[in-house]
């Protein structure tokens, strides 16, 4: 039992769960630095290493430099002279992943990967019986170095908003907690940029409406943030004082819908691309309704000419219920990359995290500000 009640004074809802967030450290640079010794200690990234690549991944000797995932090749060349190009291999992550996996199943069924390389788990009454959610995190972390000879970091809280930022505390190999009572302090502290789902457009709003970080958030009061955050608002609410009411979701539950263009010919000016965003809409969001589907997250997917494939994705609190609300969304993935470091010959849109059978998550949000 939790004695200390979470500032929503909504115990049951929010304070009794333990959740860890698991996140691989630089997954697949760290892969390839296990696989091939004379890479460790060295700037590495994953990518395409001809003039029009792009970085998938980048070792923390690279990041020093400035050397980011979905960089153009040539851009973390000129930051880094030394980087060192490896090509993917997704078959040995696909490996990896499965075995850190199957070491999340010793504790609980209960696990909601994010990626190949990060999931959530719900410890609150986990397999071992061991009780600590923190005692659980160190044993995974062991497993997975012992199994793996590759490093995690994990977030203990009681909610999946604030077991991702902790996890991102004390990276890399690192571990960090958040207790019951101990949220809303830990958010005051963040600048606004790491609250999930604010980006660097979000932030430069909040910026100039005097919002740096989660206190300043937290003092503004619900009419103020619909006023200026529509729909986002009651997610910033809670989020400012560290409530999180988003049960971990299985894979089980997980289904998704989406539509794709292969086009004859190489697309790379900013017209064309945005032009094939507005027809991908309209055939993605008619599927969306055929299904009677409805998600949060909503993922833009390309393909270059030389065939690799670049993914982005934005989670949003609450599902996404109209097509203007995904229509914005999927136009903000794609300024978000424009320009193309090389032309694509695929664009592709798909929405996940569906929420069609049923699930109450939609309404909670009402439930829990009536009782604030
Ligand atoms: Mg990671």
């Amino acid at each position: 039992m939790v004695d200390e009640t979470p500032d929503s004074g909504d115990s049951e809802a929010d304070g009794l769960r333990k959740i860890i967030h698991v996140d691989m450290d630089a997954f697949f640079a760290s892969v390839e630095q296990r696989d091939n010794p004379g890479l460790r200690g060295k700037p590495v990234a994953v990518g395409g290493s001809s003039g029009r690549g792009v970085v998938a991944a980048a070792s923390y000797e690279a990041r020093k430099f400035g050397v980011k995932s979905a960089m153009p090749s040539v851009t973390a060349k000129r930051l880094c002279p030394d980087l060192i190009f490896c090509k993917s291999r997704f078959d040995v992550y696909r490996e990896v992943s499965q075995q850190v996996r199957a070491i999340f199943q010793r504790h609980t069924d209960l696990v909601e990967p994010l990626s190949i390389d990060e999931a959530f788990l719900d410890v609150t009454e986990d397999q071992l019986g061991l009780g600590s959610a923190t005692r659980v995190a160190e044993l995974i972390r062991q497993d997975i170095r012992d199994q793996t000879k590759l490093t995690a970091s994990a977030g203990v809280s009681y909610n999946k908003f604030l077991a991702k930022l902790a996890s991102d505390q004390n990276k890399p190999d690192g571990l960090c907690v958040i207790r019951p009572g101990q949220g809303a302090a830990f958010v005051a502290g963040l600048p606004i940029r790491r609250f999930h789902g604010v980006g660097p457009k979000g932030a430069e709003k909040m910026a100039r409406l005097g919002i740096e970080t989660g206190a300043d958030l937290a003092a503004r009061d619900i009419e103020w943030l619909r006023g200026n955050f529509g729909s986002f608002a009651d997610y910033l609410y809670r989020a400012a004082r560290g409530i999180d009411l988003r049960p971990v979701r299985t894979s089980r539950t997980r289904k998704s819908v989406g539509g794709e263009r292969t086009f004859s010919r190489d697309l790379s000016s900013g017209t064309e691309l945005r032009d094939t965003m507005e027809t991908i809409i309209d055939i993605v969001w008619e599927r969306i309704e055929r299904a009677q589907a409805s998600g949060r997250t909503v993922t833009l997917k390309l393909k270059y000419t030389d065939f690799q494939i670049f993914s982005r994705a934005t989670t949003m609190d609450h599902p996404v219920s109209t097509k203007e609300a995904f229509a914005v969304i999927g136009r903000s993935l794609l300024e978000e990359v424009l320009p193309l470091p090389m032309p694509i010959r695929l664009m592709g849109l798909t929405l996940s995290k569906l929420e069609s059978d049923g699930e109450p998550e939609a309404k909670r949000p009402d439930a829990q500000l009536s009782l604030l």
